[in-house]
C-alpha cells in the first residue's frame, strides 16, 4: 500500500520526467476511475505538465491552463510513466495520459479491486476538494507538533494513520515510527506526555525522511510494479526485534497486521486479543 514515501519519490520522478510535455490524449479506461465530469477528461488534450506535487498521498498533476489531475492510489495503485504507449488491453490501466515523443503517464492498479481513482478539477478550486480539504498537517518535511493533534482517547495506531489527523501515514510506517518512538500502538492519544510527543514527532521525520532517501537511491522510472518498501517491523512478527533482539509479535485483523516488539514498546506485554482488535478500527 503507498504511502507518504512512495508517493514522493513517485512525484519527484515523474515530475521531473513530464514537466514541459504536451499531452496527445487522456483516457480513462477504468471503471468508475474519473470521479468528475465537469470538465471532461478530454479537456486535458494540448495542454502542457508543469509539474507534479505530493499531497499526503495523493498526486495533484499541474497542467498550464488551470486544470489540475487529482490522483488517490487507494490500496493497489500505481502511477508510472513509460517511454512508450501501452496495449488498451492492459487491463491494470485506470488512466492513460498521452504525451508528446511517445511515452505515457498511466494509472494502474495491482488487485482485484478497482478502487483508485483521478478528478480532473480546475486549479482554484483544488483546494477545497473535499478529500484535500479534510486532509490533516502533512506528516513530512515538517512533521507537526503532536500533542494537540492527539489529543483524543483514540490509541495512536489509529490516530496517526487517520488522515484528518496527519496526512501521509499508513498501515506500513505506522508500524516503523511508533517502534523508532518506542510507543505502544494501543496508548491513548490523550495520554501522550510531552516528550512522548516530542519523541514520536522525530521517528515520523527519521522514518519517512530515511524511506525517501533510500527511494532516492534504490527506485527509478518508470516506477517499478512493486516498490520494496525499506521496513524493519512491519510484517516481520517472529522476527527478532532489530534493536533489543525480543521476538517481534503482531495483532491480526481482516485484511491487514499490526506489529510490534513487545520489549519495546508495550512493556513486556503481548497483545493479540481479537476483542482488543476491535476496539482500535
Ligand atoms: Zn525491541
Amino acid at each position: 500500500m503507498p504511502e507518504l514515501p512512495e508517493v514522493e519519490i513517485t512525484a519527484r520522478l515523474i515530475g521531473a520526467a513530464c514537466a514541459g510535455a504536451r499531452i496527445e490524449s487522456a483516457l480513462t479506461p477504468g471503471v468508475n476511475a474519473l470521479k468528475t465530469f465537469d470538465p471532461p477528461f478530454s479537456a486535458l488534450e494540448g495542454a502542457t505538465v508543469a509539474g507534479v506535487r505530493r499531497r499526503g498521498k495523493l498526486f495533484l498533476v499541474e497542467l498550464d491552463g488551470d486544470l489540475t489531475a487529482l490522483i488517490h492510489l487507494m490500496s493497489a495503485g500505481r502511477l508510472q510513466l513509460f517511454e512508450t504507449r501501452a496495449s488498451l488491453r492492459d487491463r491494470t490501466s485506470r488512466m492513460l495520459i498521452r504525451l508528446d515523443g511517445g511515452r505515457e503517464l498511466r494509472l494502474r492498479e495491482f488487485g482485484t479491486r478497482q478502487r483508485a481513482w483521478v478528478k480532473l478539477l480546475r486549479t482554484p478550486e483544488v483546494e477545497a476538494e473535499e478529500t484535500l480539504a479534510a486532509l490533516g498537517p502533512e506528516a513530512w518535511p515538517d512533521p507537526p507538533p503532536l500533542r494537540g493533534l492527539l489529543a483524543a482517547p483514540r490509541p495512536l495506531y489509529a490516530l496517526l494513520r487517520d488522515q484528518h489527523v496527519i496526512a501521509g501515514i499508513g498501515r506500513s510506517w505506522v508500524d516503523e515510527i511508533l517502534h523508532t518512538a518506542r510507543l505502544s500502538p494501543f496508548k491513548r492519544g490523550v495520554e501522550v506526555t510531552d516528550e512522548e510527543a516530542d519523541r514520536l514527532r522525530a521517528a515520523i521525520g527519521e522514518r519517512l525522511g530515511g524511506a525517501i532517501d533510500h527511494y532516492e537511491r534504490a527506485i527509478a522510472l518508470p516506477i517499478p510494479d512493486k516498490l520494496p518498501m525499506p521496513l524493519t517491523v512491519h510484517r516481520r512478527n517472529g522476527e527478532p526485534c532489530p534493536r533489543c533482539g525480543e521476538r517481534l509479535e503482531a495483532v491480526f485483523y481482516e485484511d491487514y497486521v499490526m506489529c510490534y516488539c513487545p520489549a519495546c514498546q508495550t512493556d513486556g506485554k503481548v497483545l493479540k486479543d481479537r476483542r482488543l482488535s476491535r476496539l482500535l478500527k
